[in-house]
């Protein structure tokens, strides 16, 4: 039975660089916005073991884990490879914090977008521009809002496709490609953290909970979202 099931997730793994193959061949450019998450491990191990012609960059807020950052070192030293890590602009960084305070982001819906639109979705704008299509990790169990995702998507928001590879990948599978191949992965995985943002806009769930629960917990759940995944409509393609 687990013979079956490692052959099945082997054969998934496959389909990935498939489609990303394809991609590189039709698009040529590609972006990988890596979230340094579990799913991360497993686009990090196929891309830059198979593909390393692709882009790869990651966003550090100013306010992630510490863990996030040992993580992202962890994974430069085990392949050798350099992730371009991409900064939010210093003044208009200086100019938030002025207007809002350095929590400021817990006072209103308003406030934390405000919060991610500066130190995640600006900076993901600069790190993308160039590219025909950016690749994520999202998966349809995250939340109801990549339920309807596509594995291809003309990223309105954007102006870019966005690929997401791993739609259709169970978190057990992301689990199971991760031990098989023996890959970091972030420590506060193991402390009932199951997805990781910022520190203070992230926190561990408790039994029962969705998975994301632990993001912006004290929002509801149809907001919880950065402005990396806008709802765009599905497989639409520029005119
Ligand atoms: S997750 Fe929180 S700290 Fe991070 S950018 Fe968004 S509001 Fe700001």
């Amino acid at each position: 039975m687990a013979e079956v099931a490692a052959l099945e997730l082997e054969q998934k793994a496959v389909g990935v660089r498939a489609q990303l193959t394809a991609a590189l061949g039709q698009h040529g450019r590609l972006v990988y916005s890596n979230s340094l998450g579990a799913e991360a491990m497993v686009l990090t191990d196929i891309i830059w073991s198979y593909l390393p012609q692709i882009d790869v960059f990651s966003i550090d807020t100013g306010r992630l884990y510490e863990e996030t950052h040992e993580l992202l070192e962890k994974l430069q030293r085990r392949y050798r490879r350099t992730i371009r890590v991409v900064y939010p602009d210093a003044g208009a960084l200086e100019r938030l914090v002025a207007r809002q305070g350095v929590n400021g982001f817990y006072h209103s819906l308003e406030a934390r977008l405000e919060c991610c639109r500066i130190r995640k979705v600006e900076p993901f704008k600069r790190a993308i521009a160039g590219f025909s299509a950016w690749i994520t990790g999202v998966r349809r169990e995250q939340s109801a809002s990549r339920a309807a995702g596509q594995a291809v998507e003309w990223d309105t928001e954007h102006g870019l496709y966005k690929i997401s590879p791993l739609l259709d990948w169970t978190e057990a599978e992301v689990w199971q490609y991760i031990r098989a191949r023996q890959l970091p992965y972030n420590r506060l995985h193991d402390r009932q953290f199951p997805s990781i943002g910022c520190a203070p806009c992230t926190r561990a769930i408790q039994p029962g909970e969705s998975r994301r629960a632990g993001r912006w917990w004290w929002e509801q759940p149809e907001s919880r979202e950065c402005g990396l995944h806008p709802r765009v409509s599905p497989a639409a393609m520029p005119a």
